[in-house]
Formats: structure tokens, sequence, C-alpha cells
């Protein structure tokens, strides 16, 4: 397991990326730690899609933690390498309009918006208590993490309203449908879709009404795969207690066995993703 010091030893930001690469591909040779496929996940991503969802100050925060705040070359802006991070979480396994990041801060998200996730930046507000108020960070990735959740219900239901194939009503006592309920189509049913897999990446549990794990947890009870990305000091101990009930349907995954690799090269283009 590496620790600090950091990837700041390799001169280039392709260097960097191949080292996580490298060491992605030694934990699962030695160690068997897979990340794609776990049971239930397909290897294509047309058949069974993955939705993200980033909540990058949490993320960064604890990074900082990990990192030490008090180090004078920590920089807010810079030190968490997002292209790393990117590829930690997606191996690029990713498509267009499924990946979804808030923030409240400025940085550049290049990389993150070339390879199409959707980043959405909303400023911090201060609550009458006069504390920084974090909520709309987190409301924001749960309305659409309920949306994915929607609409798999609707395909599931709506495949379930499709008549038999022929094959299963010639072998059903049970008369089929009349040609009258058949649809204009005349389709016949087919397989329901896979579940969709949620990932979620999160830092601290900021808020103590947790909806980003409610929603998380609403994913688990309607089948859906879900793997969450945490930091070992932040993340909220619920996720644990429901992995361990679900375990067959959830991972967890810790950010601090992968850090160093998570900091930046010093390499210029480690901010921008260009190798
Ligand atoms: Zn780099």
């Amino acid at each position: 397991m590496p620790s600090r010091p950091s990837m700041r030893l390799h001169c280039s930001h392709r260097e960097h990326m191949e080292a996580l690469e490298a060491h992605l591909a030694q934990m699962e040779r030695e160690e068997g730690v897979k990340y794609w496929q776990e049971p239930g996940e397909t290897t294509s991503s047309a058949e069974q899609k993955c939705h993200y969802f980033w909540h990058y100050p949490g993320v960064e925060a604890c990074f900082k933690g990990w990192y030490g705040s008090s180090e004078p070359d920590y920089r807010p802006y810079e030190t968490l390498s997002l292209p790393a991070l990117r590829y930690l979480v997606t191996r690029n396994r990713i498509s267009p309009g499924v990946a979804h990041a808030s923030t409240n801060k400025t940085r550049n998200f290049a990389d993150w918006k070339r390879h199409g996730i959707n980043v959405r930046y909303m400023p911090g507000r201060r609550a009458a208590s006069g504390e920084w108020y974090e909520r709309d960070t987190e409301t924001t990735l749960e309305i659409k993490m309920t949306r994915v959740m929607c609409q798999f219900l609707r395909e599931m239901l709506a495949r379930s309203t499709l008549p038999s194939s022929p094959l299963d009503r010639a072998s059903s006592s049970v008369p089929g449908p009349t040609a009258s309920s058949e649809p204009a189509s005349g389709h016949p049913s087919t397989l329901p879709p896979p579940p969709p897999i949620i990932v979620l990446a999160v830092g601290k549990n900021l808020l103590p009404d947790a909806r980003l794990f409610s929603a998380i947890c609403d994913a688990v009870r309607r089948g859906l795969f879900v793997k969450v990305w945490g930091w070992r000091a932040g993340l909220y101990e619920k996720y644990l207690d429901l992995q361990s009930s679900h375990s067959d349907q959830m991972k967890i995954y810790y950010f601090d066995d992968y850090a160093p690799y998570l900091v930046h090269c010093g390499s210029a283009a480690c901010n921008l993703g260009v190798r």
C-alpha cells in the first residue's frame, strides 16, 4: 500500500496516470480487488447504465484532511487531481448524460466536463445561524439520483405490461392477452433491463437529515446496484450498516487506499487532464 510522499515524485502527468492504472491492475491481479464487474453487473455499459454522482466539496474536504491542511503546499484549487479522481471512480466507463457533480468551489473542471461529467457550481450560502449552508450541493444530486430510480421503475412497469412472448404463451395453460391488447408495434416482451448502477462519491456527511444517504437507501431497496466511495474518517456510518445488510447489491470503496495517487503530480497538465 503506497503512502505519502505522493505522486509528486513523477515528472509528468502521463507517468502519474500510468502509475495509478498500474497500481489498480496490480491490486486486481495480486489482491483480487475487482471494480468491474461485481455480481449483478454486466461488462457492457450499453446494457447496464452506470450513473455517477460526485459531491465534490465533501470529497475535497476529506482529501484536505488526509493530506494535512496545515501543509504549506496544500492548494485547494489544485492539489486534488481531478483526472486521477475521475479515473479512479469511473475507470473510463462513462457514457454521456450519466454523470453529475456538484461543487461550491471554483476550480478548473475542464477534464471532467470533457469526459461528459455535468459539473454544477452552486455557491455556498450562509444560513441564519451564520453557518455555511451546504444543502444545495447535496440536494441537486439527490434529485438527479431520484430521477434515475424513477426512470428505472417506469421501464420495469412498461415492460411488465407488454404481452409475454409467443413461446411463453404457447407453453402456458393460462390464456394469453387478446390480440386487441397487443401493442401496435407487436413487439414481444423482452427481459427486464438490468438494474442501473449508482456510483456515489462523498466525503463527510454534512447534513443532519442525510438526504444523499436516504436516496441511496431507496436505490438499494428498489433493486439497484450501488457503489459508494468515501473516506474512512468521514463516511457516514449508516452506509456501513446498509452495506452489511445488502452486501450483494452494495459495495464501499475508500479513497484512502489510493490517496497518494490523487495528489496533483506537479505538472500543469494535471489540472487539465491532458497527458
Ligand atoms: Zn498528474
